[in-house]
């Protein structure tokens, strides 16, 4: 069983030992932070480019194998440090390459969510339950518009989701922890290792669409932000790194004021709010309009087009008045348009659009001038679907309404 306060704020969680004494977390660090602590440990500052160096560029997080370091400095850094604090229990491998890892962040310093809770409060979680554990997926592709290769992270921000999207398995649960930021940027890392181990080269697109809600663990997500596009961190351009929200208008309106020209997709995934709030809890709260007005703003801050995700769910929101309906919301601010066909999630009454409605679908929104992708539905044998690979490991902690 998890702890009893899991979810609740009104007694403080009792920390396991193995918390309380917890080492900071290397993907936590900026190079400040990082000269600051190894100064506290009685190393040179520029020690701290050397350990940035040996992680993000040659990709080695053992601080035994970093042979420019003395043996003292080597040690001290074992024994205070924690470079990976989640554990990859499964790891499976699409007939397409797609790569995806369910980690196992136990005993790890997770943070309770939001609601009335100290951000700096900790909570631990049972090792092997899915109350702890997240999903990252590496999709290597090709570039659209370049015809170049692409790999891309698609990581989580959250352990589980407040959101409750009704399709989707991540959202089955509840919410139990928001992730770190180290947590976000190692996901990242652990993947472009893993593609550059299996032949397919280092990361080059990160999509925050794993599990959780970005918008509302912004505390984690924007420092994780910088340091993916940092040169000293993961050094990808902002451009190529995707946050993915259902609509938190704040959230929006924070993320714009940052330094960098991220990519921000709403997910709609209908065309009014009427179907919204059959499949989308949140859009009682927050209406179409609250979105458009938000992503208006997002672009005349940041000059960045907005990406309107909408999945197609067999026979409810994939049939003509969607699309043009669609149409009209995509007409009210710089927006292209990605569809996603459903990928079935067992236990759920949704099902997978047929291909004719598909291709109708996006037909209808070419023609009324929108510019429209399907995306390429990857790791269907793997259950790639957001959240479905915990569901299955766990389907008794995860029982459908
Ligand atoms: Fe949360 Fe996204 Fe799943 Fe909705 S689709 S429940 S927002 S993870």
């Amino acid at each position: 069983m998890a702890h009893p306060t899991r979810r609740g704020c009104s007694t403080p969680p009792k920390l396991h030992p193995a918390v309380r004494a917890a080492n900071p977390h290397f993907f936590d660090q900026t190079p400040e932070s990082l000269a600051d602590l190894l100064a506290g440990w009685g190393m040179p500052r520029f020690r701290a480019k050397q350990v940035l160096d040996w992680v993000y560029r040659k990709g080695v997080a053992a601080p035994q194998a970093m042979t420019n370091l003395s043996q003292r400095d080597r040690d001290t850094l074992a024994h205070e440090m924690t470079f990976l604090n989640g554990r990859v229990i499964r790891q499976q491998t699409a007939t397409d390459a797609t790569q995806k890892l369910l980690i196992d962040w136990s005993l790890a310093a997770l943070v309770t969510p939001d609601a009335g809770c100290s951000l700096n409060s900790l909570t631990v979680l049972n090792e092997g339950s899915s109350e702890s554990q997240t999903e990252c997926v590496l999709i290597p592709s090709t570039s659209r518009d370049s015809g170049k290769a692409r790999r891309t992270a698609c990581v989580s921000s959250q352990v589980g989701c407040p959101v409750g999207c009704k399709f989707c398995a991540s959202g089955l649960g509840g919410l139990d922890a928001n992730l770190t930021a180290g947590q976000i940027v190692q996901q990242a890392w652990q993947l472009s290792r893993l593609g550059i181990d299996k032949g397919l080269g280092p990361l080059t697109n990160v999509v925050f669409m794993g599990m959780g809600e970005p918008m509302v663990n912004l505390k984690a997500v924007l420092p994780a932000l910088h340091t993916l596009a940092a040169d000293w961190g993961m050094n990808l351009s902002a451009r190529r790194i995707t946050v993915s929200t259902v609509g938190v208008p704040a959230g929006i309106r924070r993320l714009a004021t940052i330094d960098l020209p991220v990519t921000l997709a709403i997910s709609l995934h209908a065309p009014n709010d009427d179907l919204r709030k059959q499949i989308i809890p949140w859009a009682e709260g927050v209406t179409i309009d609250q979105l458009v007005d938000a992503g208006r703003d997002y672009f005349t801050q940041t000059r960045r087009e907005i990406t309107l995700e909408y999945i197609l769910l067999g026979g409810l929101n994939d049939q003509p008045e969607h699309a043009h309906e669609l149409a009209a919301v995509s007409k009210r601010l710089r927006s292209n348009i990605n569809l996603i066909r459903y990928n079935e999630v067992a236990g759920l009454p949704f099902a997978r659009p047929h291909a004719d409605d598909v291709h109708r679908f996006q037909r209808i929104l070419t023609d009324a001038g929108r510019t429209t992708h399907i995306r390429a539905s990857r790791g269907r044998d793997i259950a790639a679907a957001c959240g479905q690979l915990r569901h299955e490991s766990n389907p008794s902690t995860t029982t459908p309404a």
